[in-house]
């Protein structure tokens, strides 16, 4: 007899565990087949060392951001750990000498590091503040907007149009020209409009191609800029890039917490092989050690390629959806380096190994925007960078948690290597990578690469093989313009809905993913309980 449920979850990330919470709160006896021996998936905190397990890395996402009050404050995720502490300033330490910090918050302390560099940037700053929060205010509320289904003319999907419509009838030409410019421009373009100094422009491109397959030169990189930028999703309060004490798995292992408070159950080693289907719906999985479980509801968190390719079948979908997936684009050449140290860097540039402001917040590696570009177009021409650029964050500054005091651990998120770096191991050629790395941080700290007591490098083969992130895309797929809001993960199924009923689709691949936002899972779990209330579980046919 196959253990039946009302709702299954597949996969255990922060999406599945927000999904499953929010079923189970509403009724719903929940399970969650998670197929590592831990959930988090790309959230995940773990102590790569053997021989010294005192050092906890926060060993893919470092950093939190999006994740809506209206989450948080639903699932109590205060109660169950989540506690979040605001970063410190962007850093650079420029290898021909000085350095540049820029505050979230302080326009005066902007102004006087940005001066050092170019008076007139520093004059702009406040205005491209002041720019980008207009733009905050308009995409702000839309990651927690279901996409409407662009070009149907079925009735449901034409109000959900024109109510979107309605909500942003407050915006004029101008903001839409600028949300226009932010899609469609370079990161590049956008910044040589608004400011001179190589040092500014560096600082600020960096956002534009965080995990991103293309350089700051590519058309749509301004928007990866805007919505690594946002911080507001929609419900009143600004979010703040901040370090999650005991690093991301702890925002999972919150999250867990209370969907286990709503009774969920969470299997481990329990990888999903299949999604059952009869008559076009989808009524249970198979486990890969063949075992069944049934449910009316299905909500699937994994990349869009092994939910559906992989679990669903080709077979069993509409052949203009399959071709879709299997079209979407999911590279990054992004690698992790997790290092623990034994003292905080000593910059040159702003000397001292003991805590100062500027080891608290970003600590970079991107002193310009030809140096980043540099970078991926070694990438594109086969090889891995030979001075890869980094989003380095030191987390044990605040949290004291993770790692014996006086020493910290380092988070360095790095790009890139080539695109199909995922289809074999390349050990040595990380090593390599890794070295050449460190020893960037070492020419504007020279203390740097002694304090490194041990390293964990993580490239697109060990995220694809071990995570599940195909293509070694940080996000389940590249946040590429075509593969955006109402495109994401395809056309006609932004809503998260699939075109199999009784399946939902709520990973980082669909809108408002990817980031350890949670809003993929809480609008899987919402379509799903919308369409039980509504008695309406029949598949989803893309209407013309
Ligand atoms: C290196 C790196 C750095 C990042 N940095 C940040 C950051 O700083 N801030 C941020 O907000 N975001 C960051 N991200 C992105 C963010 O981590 C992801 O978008 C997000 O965690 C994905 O969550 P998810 O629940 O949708 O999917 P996942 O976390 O991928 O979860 C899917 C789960 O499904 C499991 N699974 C896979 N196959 C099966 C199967 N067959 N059966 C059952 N279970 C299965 C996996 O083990 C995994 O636990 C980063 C990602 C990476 C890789």
């Amino acid at each position: 007899m196959a253990a039946t449920y009302d709702a299954i979850v597949v996969g255990g990330g922060h999406n599945g565990l927000v999904a499953a919470a929010y079923l189970a709160r509403a009724g719903a006896r929940t399970v969650v087949l998670e197929s590592r021996h831990k959930t988090g998936g790309a959230a995940t905190t773990e102590s790569p060392w053997p021989d010294a397990p005192e050092f906890k890395v926060t060993r893919l996402s470092y950093v939190m951001s999006l994740m809506p009050p209206t989450i948080i404050n639903d699932l109590k995720l205060a109660s169950h750990g989540y506690k979040v502490y605001p970063m410190g300033p962007y850093y650079q330490a420029f290898p021909e000498g000085g350095s540049i910090k820029l505050y979230a918050d302080d326009a005066k302390r902007n102004y006087e590091s940005v001066a050092r560099w170019s008076k007139k940037d520093a004059e702009a700053m406040p205005r491209w503040d002041a720019w980008l929060a207009g733009l905050a205010e308009v995409l702000g509320p839309l990651l927690l907007t279901v996409p409407p289904n662009i070009g149907s003319r079925k009735p449901r999907d034409l109000t959900g149009l024109l109510k979107l419509a309605w909500r942003n009838r407050g915006l004029n030409v101008r903001t839409i020209a600028d949300v226009t410019r932010l899609m469609t421009m370079s990161i590049a373009d956008l910044l040589d409009d608004w400011f001179d100094s190589s040092q500014v422009k560096g600082a600020l491109a960096v956002n534009g191609v965080i995990g991103t397959w293309a350089g700051p030169y590519a058309p749509g990189t301004a928007y990866v800029m805007a919505h690594h930028s946002i911080g507001d999703v929609g419900d009143g309060h600004l979010g703040n890039w901040g370090f999650q004490e005991g690093g991301m798995g702890a925002v999972a292992d919150a999250i867990g917490a209370a969907a286990r408070g709503f009774g969920v159950e969470v299997r481990l080693n329990a990888p999903v092989s299949r999604v059952l289907i009869e008559n076009g719906r989808a009524v249970g999985v198979a486990l890969a050690n063949g075992d069944e479980l049934k449910a009316s509801t299905i909500v699937s968190t994994l990349h869009p390629r092994t939910a559906f390719l992989d679990h669903v079948g080709e077979q069993n979908l509409p052949s203009d959806f399959a071709t879709d997936i299997k079209n979407w684009k999911t590279r990054s050449g992004v690698v992790k380096i997790n290092l623990a140290l034994s003292e905080l860097p000593n910059f040159t540039a702003d000397p001292g190994s003991d805590l100062q402001e500027h080891h608290t917040g970003s600590v970079e590696m991107a002193p310009s925007m030809e140096f980043i570009e540099r970078a991926f177009q070694d990438a594109r021409e086969g090889r891995p960078a030979a001075r890869p650029f980094s989003d380095g964050v030191i987390p044990t500054t605040f949290d004291t948690t993770s790692s014996p005091q006086g020493t910290h651990v380092m988070s360095l998120f790095t790009q890139w290597v080539p695109a199909d770096w995922n289809l074999e191991p390349h050990t040595a050629e990380l090593e390599a990578y890794a070295d050449r790395m460190i020893e960037l941080y070492d020419e504007v700290a020279p203390n740097f690469k002694a304090s490194v007591l041990h390293r964990d490098v993580v490239g697109p083969y060990q995220m694809e093989r071990e995570y599940g992130l195909i293509g070694g895309n940080i996000f389940h797929g590249e946040l590429s313009l075509e593969q955006l809001f109402h495109m994401r993960p395809a056309p006609g199924y932004a809503d998260y809905r699939t075109p199999i009923g009784g399946l939902y689709y709520g990973s980082s691949a669909t809108h408002a993913g990817g980031g350890v936002c949670g809003i993929p899972g809480w609008q899987a779990a919402r379509a799903a309980l919308a369409d039980k209330r509504r008695g309406n579980t029949v598949s989803k046919s893309r209407q013309a």
